[in-house]
């Protein structure tokens, strides 16, 4: 017999898996949520959130701060740690995290995306040399010097809005010749007299041992090599599922997301999945959000229990 049994335990800290902590610990149950990276998921690199129902503005780390508050208020317990592990025990699940085992009768995933890579030799070895994925966390770094985004995405569009505030020029570097990121930021951005697009092109070298020193680009349409003398890449080309590890439990798709429907349900009786890292079409804050409500009152009733 196990000394501790959770009702719920939530994987992942973003909006989805603090909703769903708050919903959970606000209904009673026994609730325990693990992180292991840093509360807030992608959101909490976003400097303004203008579309989460309630605040006209507000910066993901204070909306992401605020949800936390509330969720403790109830009652979650946290443990900043990293799940390595999930396996059913009969009616209940053992979970693994840093190498201790917690139990619990249900589990919610809500583990998120991480930044998709551009596959290039040195990029791992240039990470905080020069590359980085998070505009919002080292921007400050590269104040008056000459930046580059790769992406199309509204993740690159805000991350090219918020670099040429600070760096001295912004090239914006997208594979197509359309953004496929929101059309308002794209005309912020082509207003901005430092910030130059350079379309139909991709990221094929990245110059510099040490540090960055220069991106070579590749036109699609007449294969010309460009040489773009930069001192940081901003890297925003979308995000990838991190659920390897539960792929032996769950069902997952091709591309690693958990097969859930709108009702959070997994492959697993007992076992919810919330937010970005499940199947679905659309990917925001607010459906994140409504994943974690859902996630929570599903796994209330599995347990017998009521919201
Ligand atoms: P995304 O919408 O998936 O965009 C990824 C971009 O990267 C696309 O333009 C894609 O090109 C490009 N790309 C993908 N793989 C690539 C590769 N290997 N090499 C070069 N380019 C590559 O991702 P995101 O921009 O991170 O946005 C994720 C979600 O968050 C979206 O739903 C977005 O609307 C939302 N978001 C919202 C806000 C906001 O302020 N409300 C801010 C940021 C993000 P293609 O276009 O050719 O596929």
């Amino acid at each position: 017999m196990y000394e501790t049994v959770y009702d719920t335990i939530i994987i992942g800290g973003g909006p989805a898996g603090l909703t769903a902590a708050l919903y959970c610990s606000r209904a009673g149950l026994r609730t325990m949520l693990f992180e292991g990276e840093g509360y807030g998921g992608q959101i909490a690199a976003s400097p303004r959130v203008e579309n989460y129902p309630g605040y006209k503005v507000i910066s993901g780390n204070d909306l992401i701060s605020h949800l936390y508050d509330q969720a403790m208020e109830f009652g979650t317990e946290t443990e900043y740690a990293q799940v390595e592990a999930i396996r059913k025990e009969d009616a209940l699940f053992v979970v693994t995290a840093d190498g201790t085992e917690y139990v619990a009768k249900t589990v919610i995933l809500a583990t998120g995306v991480k930044n998709r890579r551009l596959g290039l030799a040195n990029e791992e070895d240039l990470l905080g040399c020069g590359i980085s994925y998070c505009a919002t966390c080292d921007g400050a770094f590269f104040k008056d010097l000459d930046v580059a985004v790769a992406g199309g995405g509204s993740t690159a569009l805000t991350d090219a809005i918020f670099l040429a505030k600070y760096c001295r020029k912004v090239y914006l570097i997208h594979r197509r010749s359309e953004f496929r990121g929101e059309i308002r930021l794209v005309k912020i951005l082509s207003e901005l007299p430092n910030v130059e697009f350079v379309l139909d092109s991709t990221v094929e070298e990245l110059v510099g041992d040490t540090s960055l020193k220069a991106v070579v680009v590749k036109n699609k349409n007449d294969g010309q090599l460009t040489r773009i003398d930069v001192s940081g890449l901003f890297v925003a080309i979308g995000q990838i599922a991190n659920n390897e590890k539960f792929k032996d439990l769950i069902a997952l798709d091709e591309s690693g997301y958990i097969i859930a429907g709108e009702d959070c349900r997994t492959s697993v009786s007992g076992i919810f999945a919330a937010g970005d890292c499940r199947q679905k079409s659309i990917r925001q804050l607010t459906t994140a959000t409504s994943d974690g409500t859902i996630a929570a009152v599903n796994a209330c009733e599995f347990i017998g229990s009521s919201i």
